[in-house]
């Protein structure tokens, strides 16, 4: 008779356990998550080595997880039929800790914080969080391939040791058995309760692409009275909640964005967003596209047609929905975008991040930084594509977003410096001869006048202030345009783009404006002689100034006015003062 043989715990593992059992009440949920996505994992393992041998599947070729609930027994199952493991792999796979995510999490945490359960909560612990909610846990597995008599059974209750022992297995694959704690089987936080483990399944692993079935439960009427049915008017007649043979799929089993971009429909794309962002409008346009660099990665990315009340308030829920390998991981990942494009939303799945990846992890991971890269570049394309199109209704859609957060992606300017000029393709302004912002940096620099050797802007903080500025006169005179802003930002992003495609951007109310070429000989004359003669009034100012002016000058800029203030090069402005007060600083 083959002997049941009892093994050690690998070191690691045991304190892994000890944090589990100590620590991890406060997330017992997780556990659903975790062995579903093993389950999930074992599936897509079959599924790659039955590539080079179809036996593999022994006539089973439906890939399925199935989560079973036995009240009597106080156990929940998790079955499936995917790779399943021989001895040696159960040994090695539930014994130690092979993966460098979880050795590499427990050697960050200090002893202090291995005390603290919130913390810890937020990692994933595979396999060993079923020990959350179970006293015992029974694995009863047999691998694609072998025949039903290499079955194995492990079991442990999670303290230092466990068991290995022969047994006979007919169907390949893995069922995982845990047997709750008193605490998790009974009352409020019974995990026996069907609805929950379903709710628990939608809530994190809804996009498996596998379907996860439970007993179909049936409403059984009670037939004891044996009156005739027939009477309408009759009390219902009681009757109960039983359990059938059969098996019903309790997840879509679908995630769109693995799904093939050509053979979605944009129907189906405008439902999962709703789905993930409970906005009742369709999306202004979106991009989907799976992303094979360093990171491989599917982005599938939406631009909302409206921006949301609190689009520029600190506390704003940004970021995109994070799954690794299709399980859930995270919403409002912020990681994954930068700042200025906090209005995007959609879902990154990557294979290559660990799934017990938490919020600290993503903010140093390179990883990261490269699927944030990615995105940014992938919406300024996008943003470009609409921009530049000859197609209306493109153009049409770019303005629409436009007006909606043209000023949100200003912010870039500043804060993305690799993308600068990207952004700055997309910005659109009104000018001295061009209502409504729609003139790009490129549509100045193609009007300018021959010798102009400047992009020239002015801001102020409404277009009718901008409009009838006297700094404006020496240009309206000589028939310069001159590129008006109006809003908040751009005077802080301006601080940041001092030049558009070699050409320098110049701010008409700072500092001395050199007209260059476009000034003549007869005017340079004219200002040098007006400057003499004019010295006694300059004289008399500065004294009647006295502190509040730093300097006073004769200029060239003035047409109908006799005045001006003007701000000194590298100064901040009327405007930028203001919104900095405005701001608290
Ligand atoms: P991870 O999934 O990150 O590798 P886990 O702790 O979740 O870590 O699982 C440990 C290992 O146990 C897996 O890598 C796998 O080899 C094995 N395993 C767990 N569940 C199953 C299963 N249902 N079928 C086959 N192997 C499994
Ligand atoms: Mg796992």
């Amino acid at each position: 008779k083959p002997a049941l043989k009892k093994h050690t715990f690998e070191a690691e593992v045991a304190q892994l356990l000890h944090l589990v059992t100590h620590s991890l009440y406060s997330n017992s949920d997780i556990f659903v998550r975790e062995l579903v996505s093993n389950a999930s994992d074992a599936c897509d393992k079959l599924r790659f080595e039955a590539t080079n041998d179809d036996s593999l599947y022994e006539d089973d070729g439906e890939l399925r997880i199935r989560i079973a609930v036995d009240e009597d027994a106080k156990t929940i199952t998790f079955i499936d039929n995917g790779i399943g493991m021989n001895e040696a792999d159960a040994i090695e796979n539930l014994g130690t800790i092979a993966k460098s995510g979880t050795k590499a999490f427990l050697d960050k945490l200090s002893e202090s914080q291995k005390q603290d359960g919130q913390l810890i909560g937020q990692f994933g612990v595979g396999f060993y969080s079923g020990f959350i909610v179970s006293d015992t846990i029974s694995v009863e597995t047999r691998k694609a391939g072998d025949t039903a008599d290499k079955g194995v059974r492990w079991v442990s209750d999670g303290t230092g040791v466990f068991t290995v022992e022969p047994i006979t297995k007919a169907e390949r694959g893995t069922s995982i058995t845990l047997h709750l704690k008193e605490q998790y089987s009974e009352g409020e936080d019974s995990y026996l309760d069907r609805g929950k483990i379903k709710q628990l399944v939608n809530k994190y692993s809804d996009h498996i692409s596998l379907p996860i079935q439970m007993r179909k439960e049936i409403w059984q009427e009670d037939i004891a009275d044996g009156e005739d049915d027939s009477d309408e008017n009759a009390a219902p007649t009681g009757g109960e909640m039983v359990l059938t043979d059969e098996w019903e799929t309790i997840n879509k089993a679908s995630a769109l964005w693995t799904r093939s971009a050509s053979e979605i429909e944009d129907d189906e794309y405008v439902d999962f967003y709703k789905n993930i962002t409970y906005d009742m409008d369709a999306p202004l346009t979106w991009t989907h596209n799976r992303v094979e660099g360093r990171v491989q990665y599917t982005q599938l990315l939406y631009i909302p047609k409206k921006a949301p009340v609190d689009l520029y308030t600190r506390e704003q829920q940004h970021g995109l929905k994070l799954y690794v390998k299709r399980v859930f991981i995270m919403d409002d990942a912020e990681q994954l975008l930068p700042m200025y494009l906090r209005f995007v939303k959609g879902v990154i799945d990557s294979a290559d991040l660990p799934l017990n990846v938490s919020r600290e992890i993503l903010q140093e991971s390179r990883d990261v930084k490269s699927i944030r890269d990615g995105n940014a570049r992938r919406i300024l394309t996008l943003l470009a594509s609409l921009a530049n199109s000859e197609d209306s209704d493109k153009q049409a859609k770019f303005a629409e977003f436009y007006a909606e957060f043209g000023d949100v992606i200003k912010e870039g300017v500043g804060e993305d410096m690799g993308n600068q000029e990207r952004i700055a393709k997309l910005l659109r302004y009104a000018t001295s001869t061009q209502d409504g912002e729609t003139t790009s940096f490129e549509d100045y620099k193609a009007r300018m006048k021959d010798g102009q050797k400047a992009i020239y802007y002015l801001t102020t903080d409404n277009i009718a202030a901008a409009k009838n500025s006297p700094q404006l006169e020496l240009f309206k005179k000589k028939g310069i345009e001159v590129i008006l802003m109006t809003s908040r930002v751009d005077e802080w992003a301006m601080n940041f783009l001092t030049a558009f495609d070699e050409t320098p951007l110049q701010n008409i109310a700072k500092g001395a404006v050199d007209l260059g070429d476009l000034q003549d000989e007869a005017e340079k004359a004219e200002a040098e002689k007006a400057e003499e003669t004019l010295k006694p009034v300059v004289d008399k100012l500065k004294v009647a100034l006295g502190e509040r002016a730093k300097d006073v000058k004769v200029s060239t800029r003035l047409v109908d006015s006799p005045a001006c203030l003007v701000v000194g090069e590298g100064e901040l402005s009327p405007q930028m003062i203001q919104m900095l007060k405005q701001m608290g600083q």
